[in-house]
C-alpha cells in the first residue's frame, strides 16, 4: 500500500503547507508548514514518525527555495516515502470558470490558472512557481501534477446567484462574478456529513458553515453547492478574522475621497485590520475571544456582529433551499473548537426547528466529528476539515485513471 502516496503543496501568499499522504488509508504520514517567508523570522517545521522538526533560517526565504528544501533535505531523507509518492496536488485558490474538478495540470490548465491569477493576485501566480519548480526538482512527476481548485465546487451555483447587479458587460467581457472558495472544505464536510447521517449524497441537502481565519457558508442542495458567501474574491461575506465581510461599496469612495485614504491603504484596511481584529481593537483570536467575551465589551460587541452575519446567512440559505436541509455543518478552526459562537448562533435559530444540547456542545472540539443537537432538533454536526486529504484522494483518483 506504501507505493501510493501522495505530496500535497499548498502555496499560501507568505506560507507553504505540505504533506504527503496515504489517500487509501487516509493516513498523513508527514505533514510540515513553513512561514514568515519575506522577513528574518521565517522557519520551517515537520512531523514525521509522531516527531517534530523545526529550523529557522536567518534570511528571507521563497516558495521555490523551500520546494527544494522540502525534497533534497526531508524527502530524500525518509526514502521510503520518497520512493512510493506518485503524484503532487497542488491547491489552487482561483481556477476562474474553466473547471469545474479538479484536474491533471498540461500546459494549457497551467496558462488558464495564470489567467485566473487577476481574480487571486496574492496566490495563483506564486501556485504557479510551486508547480513549474516540482516540475524540475520531481521531474519524474511532472506529468503527474493534479490542480484541485478551491472556486471548483461553487461552479454548480446558478446565475441568479453568481451574478452581481452590474452592467452585464463586466461579468460578460470581465468575467466578474460569485466564485466563492474554501470548496474543497465544503466539499469535504458534506460528503462527511452525509456519510454520518446515512442519506445519499445526492439527496443530501445541508448548510456548511466554514468558519476560520477566513470564513465562508455555502447552501448545498442534492449534494451540489448552489450559493456560498464569498464573492469574486474571499473578501464578501461573513465578518471574518481580519476582513470585514459585507459592507457598504460606497464606504470605499467614503474612505477615498473624504478621508484622503489611498487605494492600497483601504485594501489594507478591508483586508487586514477590520473583521474582529478591527472591531475588538485587540485580537482575532478565538480563543482569546471566547475567554473574554463577558469581561471586555468591544469583544462582547464584536462577537454578537459576528454571530449576526452568520445567523443572517444561515436564515436566507435555509429559506432558498425552502427550509428542506437535513443538517447545519460547523468547520474550520472556530466552526470546530469554539462553543460560544456555536450555541449563540444556534440559540437565534430556533424557528427553523435547530436547537443545541450544550453538554454535547461543550464536548465537541479538537478535531473530534459529532452531533451537538438535541433529540428534537434537526441535526447540528461538527465535522473537522481536512482540505489536505480531499486534495490527495483526487490527485490519487486521477492519477489512478490514467494508468
Ligand atoms: P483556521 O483558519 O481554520 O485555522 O482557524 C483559525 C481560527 O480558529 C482562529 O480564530 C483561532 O482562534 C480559532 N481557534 C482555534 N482553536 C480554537 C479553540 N480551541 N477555541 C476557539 N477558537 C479556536
Amino acid at each position: 500500500m506504501l507505493n501510493k502516496l501522495i505530496l500535497v503543496i499548498n502555496c499560501g501568499s507568505s506560507s507553504l503547507k505540505f504533506s504527503v499522504i496515504n489517500p487509501i488509508k487516509k493516513k498523513i504520514l508527514l505533514s510540515g508548514l513553513a512561514e514568515n517567508f519575506y522577513d528574518n523570522s521565517s522557519l520551517i517545521v515537520w512531523n514525521f514518525n509522531k516527531k517534530k522538526n523545526k529550523i529557522k533560517f536567518n534570511n528571507k526565504i521563497t516558495h521555490k527555495f523551500i520546494l527544494n528544501y522540502l525534497v533534497d533535505e526531508i524527502l530524500k531523507k525518509y526514502l521510503l516515502l520518497y520512493n512510493n509518492i506518485i503524484g503532487v496536488g497542488h491547491r489552487i485558490v482561483h481556477g476562474g470558470e474553466k473547471f469545474t474538478n479538479s484536474i491533471l495540470i498540461t500546459d494549457i490548465v497551467l496558462k488558464a490558472i495564470e489567467k485566473a491569477s487577476v481574480f487571486a493576485p496574492l496566490h495563483n501566480p506564486i501556485q504557479v512557481i510551486g508547480i513549474k519548480e516540482i516540475k524540475k526538482i520531481l521531474p519524474h512527476l511532472k506529468s503527474k501534477q493534479i490542480a484541485v481548485f478551491d472556486t471548483a465546487f461553487h461552479q454548480t451555483i446558478p446565475i441568479e446567484s453568481y451574478l452581481y447587479a452590474l452592467p452585464i458587460k463586466f461579468y460578460e467581457k470581465y468575467k466578474i462574478r460569485r466564485y466563492g472558495a474554501h470548496g474543497t472544505s465544503h466539499k469535504y464536510v458534506t460528503k462527511k456529513a452525509a456519510k454520518f447521517l446515512n442519506i445519499k449524497l445526492n439527496n443530501f441537502n445541508c448548510i456548511s458553515c466554514h468558519l476560520g481565519n477566513g470564513s465562508s457558508i455555502t447552501a448545498i442542495n442534492n449534494g451540489k453547492s448552489v450559493d456560498t458567501s464569498m464573492g469574486l474574491t474571499p473578501l464578501e461575506g461573513l465578518v471574518m478574522g481580519t476582513r470585514c465581510g459585507n459592507i457598504d461599496p460606497a464606504i470605499i469612495f467614503y474612505m477615498f475621497n473624504e478621508l484622503n485614504l489611498s487605494i492600497d491603504k483601504i485594501y489594507n484596511i478591508l483586508t487586514k485590520k477590520s473583521g474582529m481584529l478591527g472591531l475588538t481593537n485587540i485580537t482575532s483570536d478565538f480563543r482569546y475571544i471566547e475567554e473574554n467575551y463577558f469581561k471586555n465589551n468591544n469583544i462582547k460587541i464584536a462577537t454578537d456582529v459576528f454571530v449576526h452575519s452568520l445567523t443572517k446567512y444561515i436564515a436566507s440559505y435555509s429559506i432558498l433551499m425552502q427550509n428542506k436541509i437535513h443538517a447545519i455543518i460547523f468547520t474550520g478552526g472556530i466552526g470546530e473548537n469554539s462553543i460560544l459562537i456555536r450555541e449563540k448562533t444556534i440559540k437565534k435559530l430556533k424557528i427553523l426547528n435547530f436547537f443545541i444540547d450544550k453538554k454535547l456542545n461543550n464536548k465537541i472540539k479538537y478535531g473530534k466529528i459529532g452531533l451537538i443537537s438535541t433529540n428534537l432538533s434537526r441535526p447540528i454536526l461538527v465535522i473537522p476539515t481536512n482540505e489536505e486529504l480531499m486534495i490527495s484522494q483526487d490527485t490519487f483518483k486521477i492519477i489512478h485513471n490514467m494508468k
